[in-house]
C-alpha cells in the first residue's frame, strides 16, 4: 500500500461541501468555524509536523464527502478544541449555538473516557464508549471520521501505538461502522488496520490479488460483454461494473475461515445497477435463464434487507469458461446505501425541514442500534430488566463527570454527586448489598460523602450488612437506587405472602360458587388437604397451593376437576348444550370434501377451525360448541379450552378431505440471531411447498434470544413434523413450537 499524506486545504473542503450546501449563513458559519479552529490550534502540530488544523480539515472533508449537515461539519472542525485548547463549551455555544456545543462536548467526553483507560483497555470500557456515542448519531459519524483520519496518518506514530490504535479500530470502531452500514469507511479502516498489524500478510494478499486480477479480468470482461448483449435486447436501463473484494475481506476468508486464496471465487464480482426493484428481478431472470446459477448461492436481500439496511440481489453463476462469478443486482439508491449506509440514507438536503432529533429517532427505530449496543453490556445482568438497564446506563454514562479509582487503580466513572454507595453498586451488586462502610483516600467517611475526581475509594463489607431505605436518599445513580429498591422489595415480599395466600383461597371459593355446588367450604378444604393432591400440583401444603392459585400458576378449575366435584353442574350444562345445538340449527345433512372436520358420527355441521391454536389435519382435535356461531375446532391441548367440560363435543377430520388444501399454522422459533437467519428459515419453509403468509422477528433481551413468529400454509401434521425437524437443523435455531394465542 502506498500511504500518502495528502493535506486538505480549506478551499478544497469548501469546494466539497458547496456541492450541496448553498445557504449563505451556513457557508459563513462553516468558514467561521475553520478560522476559529485554525486560531485555537495555532502553534500545535501533528506528529507528521503538519499544523494541527490539517487534522480537523481532514475530518471535515470526510464528513463533507458523506454529505452531512452544516452543524456536523462545524462540529468536525471544532471537535478537538475543548480537549486540546482553552476553549470551553460555553464559548462554542455562544459563537456556534447549543447544537454544535453539544456535539463537541460529547466528542470530548468520548476522548476522555477512552484516554483514561489507555493501556488497560477492556471490553467493558469499549461498551461505555459505544453507549456514550449512542447519544447522537452525528457524534458517532464525527468520531468515526476522526478515527479514519487518524488511521490515514498513523505512519507518523511509533510502532507500539500503531498496533494499539489498529486493534482498537478493529474492536471498537469497525463493528459500529458495520452496524450503521458505513461500508466504504469500514473497509478503509479494516485495510489500514491490517496493514499496520500484519504488513507481510497485507502485502502478500495485495500481490496475489494483482496477479489473479490480471488472470480473471479477461474472463470477467467476456462475461460482462455477454450480459450486455443479453440485456441489449430488452429496454431495461442499467449500468454494469466490476468490484474487487477488499484486502481485509480476503484476509478474513483466508485466515479466519481457513480458505486458500484460489478457493475464494468472489474476488471479482459484477455489479449491475438498474432503475427499479422490479428491474432487479427482471435482470436476475435474464441472467438465470442464460447462465447456470450455483445452487444455494442466491440471496434476496431486497425482500429481506440485512439489519444495517443493505439491499441487493446476489447470485453466483458459471460463466461458461471455467470461472465462477458473483453478480450483484440493485438499484442506484440501494447501491448508495450499500456504500454509505445510514449516512447515504440521511444525507443532508437543503430546503427540506431537517431535524436531527427526528433523524435520531428514525435511526434508532430502523436499526435498533442502541438496543444492540446495550445488549452487549446487558448480558449477565438479569437482576434488572433490559429497559430499566438501558435508560439508567444511558443516564449515568452521559452524566459521568467524576472519575475515581479502585484500590487496584481501575477507573470508575460516576455522575456528579455520586457517593460510596453508587461506587459499590457500580462495581458489583453483591458489593453494594453487603456494604457497611467506606474509606476515601484511606480515611473512613460517612456513606453520604460526595466523591471527587481522583479519589481512591475502598468499600468495607460485612456479611450480615444489608441495604436500608435511607440509602435511597444517599445514592445518586439510578443504578444503585434500583438495586437497593430491588433488595428492599425482596425483603418486603416475605410480609406479603400471607396476603397472597388469602387471595388464592378466595378465588378458589369464587370458582366453587360459579359451579353452583352445594358442598360447604369446610368440607372442600378438608378434601384439599390431601397428599395426592399436593403431589399432583407440586405444592408443599395448603398455603402453598393458595399462593400458587393467587399468582395463577394453578387454575382453580383444575383443582376442582382433580377433586371431581363438578358432576351435578356438568349435567345441567349438558342439557343446555343440546338446546344450543338445536337452536343454532347447526346440523346440516350433506357432506362435501370442503368440510375439513365432521362430528364424531360422520355428520356434517357448521364447523370452523379455531384461530387460537390453528389445528391442521392429523392433529388431535376437539369441538367446542360456541354460542350461536357453530362448533369451533381446537387442538386437544389448546389451553383456551383446557378448563371447559361442558360445550365440548367429539369431532373427527373428514376422511374424504380435499388433500390439496393447505391450512394456516402458527409457530415460533427461538434462535440466536445471526446474519442470514431469516433467509434460511424462509428458504426451509418454502422448500416444503408451504406458503408463507407472515414472518416476524423480535429480540427478547431478557432471554437473549430472537423469537421468530411464523404463519405458514401447511397440508397436514406429518408435513409439519418434517418441516419442524428441518427447521431445527438450521444453525442457531434451538426450539420450534406451535403457538396458541
Ligand atoms: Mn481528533
Amino acid at each position: 500500500m502506498v500511504i500518502e499524506n495528502k493535506l486538505v486545504t480549506f478551499d478544497e473542503l469548501k469546494a466539497s461541501y458547496s456541492r450541496y450546501i448553498t445557504n449563505k449563513s451556513d457557508l459563513e458559519r462553516i468558514e467561521k468555524a475553520y478560522k476559529y479552529a485554525d486560531k485555537k490550534h495555532e502553534g500545535q502540530f501533528r506528529k507528521s509536523g503538519d499544523p494541527y488544523v490539517s487534522h480537523v480539515l481532514g475530518v471535515a472533508m470526510i464528513l463533507s464527502s458523506m454529505q452531512t449537515s452544516p452543524d456536523t461539519i462545524i462540529a468536525g472542525l471544532l471537535h478537538d478544541t475543548i480537549e486540546d485548547t482553552d476553549t470551553t463549551k460555553e464559548d462554542i455555544e455562544q459563537t456556534f449555538g447549543s447544537e454544535v456545543a453539544f456535539l463537541v462536548e460529547s466528542l470530548t467526553k468520548i476522548t476522555r473516557l477512552s484516554d483514561f483507560h489507555n493501556s488497560d483497555f477492556q471490553a467493558e470500557d469499549h461498551r461505555k464508549i459505544f453507549l456514550a456515542m449512542a447519544a447522537d448519531i452525528r457524534v458517532i459519524i464525527i468520531k468515526l471520521a476522526d478515527r479514519l483520519h487518524n488511521m490515514r496518518t498513523l505512519q507518523f506514530q511509533p510502532p507500539a501505538k500503531q498496533v494499539r490504535i489498529s486493534n482498537e479500530t478493529l474492536d471498537v470502531y469497525v463493528p459500529i461502522a458495520h452496524r450503521l452500514g458505513l461500508n466504504s469507511l469500514m473497509s478503509e479502516m479494516q485495510n489500514l488496520s491490517l496493514y499496520y498489524l500484519h504488513p507481510d500478510i497485507y502485502n502478500d494478499i495485495e500481490k496475489k490479488l494483482q496477479k489473479s486480477y490480471n488472470q480473471i479480468d479477461s474472463s470477467l470482461q467476456f462475461l460482462k460483454a455477454k450480459i450486455q448483449s443479453i440485456l441489449s435486447t430488452t429496454n431495461l436501463e442499467y449500468e454494469i461494473s466490476a468490484r474487487v473484494k477488499s484486502i481485509y475481506s480476503i484476509y478474513k476468508k483466508m485466515y479466519i475461515k481457513n480458505k486458500k486464496f484460489e478457493d475464494i471465487y468472489d474476488i471479482l464480482a459484477l455489479r449491475i445497477i438498474t432503475k427499479t426493484e422490479t428491474n432487479c428481478y427482471e435482470i436476475l431472470g435474464y441472467i438465470h435463464s442464460s447462465f447456470t446459477p450455483v445452487p444455494g448461492r442466491f440471496k434476496d436481500y431486497i425482500a429481506v434487507p440485512k439489519p444495517n439496511m443493505y439491499q441487493s440481489l446476489h447470485t453466483t453463476i458459471l460463466s461458461g469458461d471455467g470461472h465462477v462469478f458473483e453478480i450483484q443486482i440493485r438499484t442506484k439508491e440501494m447501491d448508495e446505501t450499500a456504500e454509505g449506509g445510514i449516512a447515504a440514507h440521511w444525507r443532508y438536503k437543503e430546503g427540506t425541514s431537517y431535524d436531527p432529533r427526528s433523524e435520531q429517532k428514525d435511526i434508532e427505530a430502523r436499526l435498533h442500534w442502541f438496543k444492540d449496543f446495550v445488549r452487549m453490556s446487558y448480558e449477565g445482568r438479569d437482576d434488572l430488566n433490559a429497559k430499566e438497564y438501558e435508560s439508567q446506563l444511558k443516564e449515568d454514562i452521559f452524566n459521568a463527570n467524576v472519575y475515581v479509582f479502585t484500590p487496584k487503580g481501575k477507573v470508575i466513572d460516576l455522575p456528579n454527586g455520586a457517593t460510596p454507595i453508587d461506587f459499590a453498586y457500580r462495581i458489583h451488586t453483591g458489593l453494594g448489598n453487603s456494604l457497611s462502610g467506606a474509606k476515601v483516600n484511606n480515611k473512613l467517611v460517612p456513606l453520604s460523602t460526595k466523591l471527587k475526581t481522583g479519589d481512591m475509594v475502598e468499600i468495607i463489607t460485612r456479611k450480615d450488612a444489608q441495604p436500608n431505605s435511607e440509602w435511597l436518599n444517599i445514592a445518586g445513580t439510578g443504578f444503585a437506587k434500583s438495586h437497593i429498591r430491588k433488595y428492599l422489595s425482596k425483603l418486603n415480599s416475605e410480609f406479603t405472602k400471607q396476603e397472597q395466600v388469602d387471595k388464592g383461597r378466595n378465588s378458589l371459593k369464587d370458582s366453587i360458587r360459579e359451579r353452583k355446588l352445594s358442598t360447604s367450604w369446610n368440607s372442600i378444604e378438608k378434601l384439599l388437604t390431601d397428599q395426592k393432591l399436593f403431589a399432583n400440583f407440586q405444592v408443599k401444603d395448603l398455603d402453598d397451593l393458595y399462593f400458587k392459585v393467587a399468582n395463577k400458576t394453578i387454575m382453580p378449575n383444575a383443582i376442582l376437576d382433580f377433586l371431581n366435584i363438578n358432576r351435578s353442574s356438568q349435567e345441567a350444562l349438558q342439557d343446555h348444550l343440546e338446546d344450543e345445538l338445536k337452536k343454532a340449527n347447526i346440523l346440516k345433512k350433506k357432506i362435501s370434501s370442503e368440510d375439513a372436520v365432521l362430528l364424531e358420527n360422520g355428520d356434517s355441521a357448521l364447523i370452523s377451525l379455531a384461530n387460537c391454536c390453528t389445528p391442521i389435519p392429523g392433529d388431535e382435535i376437539i369441538g367446542y360448541v360456541s354460542k350461536g356461531r357453530g362448533i369451533k375446532v381446537h387442538r386437544k391441548d389448546c389451553p383456551n379450552i383446557a378448563h371447559e367440560h361442558a360445550r365440548i363435543v367429539s369431532v373427527i377430520w373428514n376422511p374424504e378431505l380435499d388433500k390439496t388444501k393447505k391450512y394456516p399454522v402458527d409457530f415460533v422459533l427461538e434462535c440466536y440471531d445471526r446474519n442470514g437467519l431469516l433467509v434460511d428459515i424462509m428458504n426451509t419453509i418454502t422448500s416444503y411447498g408451504a406458503g408463507l403468509t407472515n414472518i416476524s422477528a423480535r429480540y427478547k433481551a431478557n432471554k437473549g434470544v430472537t423469537v421468530v413468529s411464523v404463519t405458514a400454509l401447511i397440508d397436514n401434521a406429518s408435513v409439519l413434523d418434517k418441516l419442524f425437524t428441518n427447521l431445527m437443523n438450521i444453525k442457531s435455531v434451538y426450539s420450534v413450537k406451535r403457538t396458541s394465542h
